[in-house]
């Protein structure tokens, strides 16, 4: 096995695998570093109990091919994680993939020889490989956050991290279980283990909005099907890369009646879609006030007991500016009499114990600690390794932040992609539509390299310091940065507050990337 290649690719998830697929067929020679003992990405680590895409299923798969679009089926509106990492893995059979998969192998290092023009990546193994490109396709929510707090190697019981789910069953029936972190995996592992633990303990720090998913049989599936080539170039132009047939009226202008009945035909469709009914939502204060009112409304609707109620009603910050989460029976649980609810805000924790959790003055006694706390969204994956550039290393330039042209390169670092890397549309939108349009302006880059005899390429510095100033400046005219949130690095101590994905839209962000493909990669040097 030869230890150069055209490209190394870096991660085997959804873009890993689409990336590798595209450039062998070109004709590429390539090889996929993963660190997990299978495909899947996202899918192989976070098997959680109530694990599940809330982004639905005919939009949340590959649209490459038309043959896989038909041949499968998706059996949930929303499909569960099993169902997913089984559509990765066959799709790995379906085209051969995996031969040119290194499995059980973590990039620690990516260096760039100028001479060469070429990068040598070291596995963790001590084994060095060279390639001409780099393309990282690390994911966006790959890097978990795992808190410092203090004893947890003394707790006696089990722990868990929703971010790295053992891969054997583990039964919590009858168990005494603490869930820290109230964020989407929080509420999904919630949500699914509470009918069978002997007590659940709910540790909160922010409260989340949640609209309800309205999961069931995927009957939108046959309707698609006959005409899924049309609606993925509907879905591909959408602000979020997915159809949410989103409304022009402003909340603000519209009879405070007819909100009422729009939102209430919104929340009984269900899904993330809720917010997309008045395009003020995410700019002005007050019409989000309404909505975000509207949520906790059905909150206190939900929950019986009325201080548990205001405890899970979100007020710090507006909806949308955290990512929102999609729930099945989320606020119920907390009607059940084998589950609390504790406020870290008032009762902070304080350490882990043998026994459990003390959180202000109060022991709480478990025999299971899950731990839902997050990711280094964006950024960790990338800066996780060493990546050394023509004069820094990654990690050094972007420690104010990361700085990208088109969330596609960073300029001193030639030849390495990252795939839905940082200001580009990314966690705003259906990954899978992110990740082909990705994989697809790259793969067409490196063939026009090709073509033309050129073997390196690099953002120029202007291009780049324009596009960071453009994500910045569309941020802020929206309501996104004053939550403390992952998209703006906020959950992650120390790390500097900075938008991280570009909110221009996905329909908006094509249009851009294609413009400068045909320009002739305007704003990147190519040589
Ligand atoms: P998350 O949204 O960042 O939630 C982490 C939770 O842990 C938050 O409630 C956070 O509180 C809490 N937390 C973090 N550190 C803590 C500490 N030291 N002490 C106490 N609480 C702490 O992470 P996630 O739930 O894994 O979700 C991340 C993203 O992955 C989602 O937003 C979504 O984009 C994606 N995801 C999607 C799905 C889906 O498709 N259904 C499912 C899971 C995840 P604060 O809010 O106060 O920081």
């Amino acid at each position: 096995m030869s230890d150069h290649h055209d490209v190394l690719v870096i991660g085997a998830g959804f873009a890993g695998l689409y990336q590798l697929h595209r450039l062998r067929t070109a004709g590429f020679d390539v090889r996929v570093i993963e660190a997990g003992d299978d495909v899947g990405g996202t899918w192989y680590w976070n098997r959680y109990p109530g694990a599940r895409c809330d982004i639905e299923s005919v939009e949340y798969s590959y649209s490459f091919d038309p043959e896989l679009e038909q041949e499968w089926d998706w059996s949930e509106r929303y499909a569960a994680q099993p169902e997913i990492l089984d559509y990765a893995r066959h799709v790995a059979e379906r085209y051969d993939l995996r031969r040119d998969i290194e499995f059980d192998r973590r990039v620690e290092s990516a260096v760039w020889d100028e001479g060469s023009r070429r990068w040598t990546a070291t596995t963790d193994d001590g084994r060095r490989r060279t390639a001409r490109f780099v393309i990282a396709a690390t994911g966006c929510l790959s890097r978990p956050s795992r808190p410092d707090l203090p004893g947890v190697e003394a707790f006696a019981g089990e722990v868990y991290w929703t971010s790295s789910w053992p891969h054997e069953q583990v039964d919590l029936t009858g168990e005494r279980v603490a869930v820290v972190g109230t964020g989407s995996s929080g509420l999904q592992t919630i949500t699914a283990i509470a009918p069978d633990v002997a007590s659940l303990v709910v540790f909160q720090r922010t409260p989340s909005y949640a609209v309800p998913a309205h999961n069931g049989p995927n009957e939108r599936l046959a309707e698609v099907r006959p005409t899924y080539r049309e609606f993925r170039e509907v879905s591909r132009l959408q602000p979020t890369g997915f159809q949410c047939e989103g409304g022009t009226d402003l909340l603000t202008e519209t009879d405070p009646g007819e909100v009422e009945r729009r939102l209430g035909l919104r929340w009984d469709r269900g899904g993330l879609c809720f917010t997309s009914e008045f395009p003020d939502i995410l700019v002005d204060a007050a019409a989000n006030a309404v909505v975000a009112e509207y949520v906790r409304r059905h909150i206190r609707e939900t929950v019986t007991d009325p201080g548990v109620a205001e405890l899970l009603s979100p007020r710090t910050y507006p909806i949308a500016s955290k990512r929102m989460c999609v729930d099945t029976g989320y606020f119920e649980v907390y009607n059940q009499d084998n589950v609390s609810l504790v406020d870290l805000n008032a009762q902070p924790i304080k350490r882990i114990t043998e026994r459990g959790i003390v959180a202000g003055d109060r022991e709480h006694e478990v025999d299971v600690i899950v731990f839902a706390t997050g990711f280094d969204a964006m950024t960790g994956a990338l800066n996780a390794m060493e990546i050394r550039g023509a004069e820094t290393t990654l990690r050094t330039k972007w420690r104010d932040g990361p700085r990208t042209y088109l969330g596609l390169m960073s300029h001193g670092f030639p030849n390495l992609f990252t795939v839905t890397g940082p200001q580009s549309p990314s966690v705003l939108s259906n990954m899978m539509t992110s990740i082909e349009y990705h994989v697809d302006w790259i793969t067409a880059a490196l063939e026009h390299m090709r073509a033309e005899g050129l073997t390196r390429v690099e953002p120029e510095q202007d291009a780049e310091d324009d596009w960071v100033a453009a994500t910045n400046d569309i941020a802020d005219g929206t309501l996104m940065p004053q939550a403390a949130s992952w998209y703006m690095g906020a959950n992650i101590p120390g790390k500097r507050r900075v938008f991280l994905p570009f909110i221009g839209g996905v329909g908006v962000y094509r249009q851009i990337g294609d413009g400068v493909a045909v320009a002739y990669y305007h704003g990147f040097e190519m040589v």
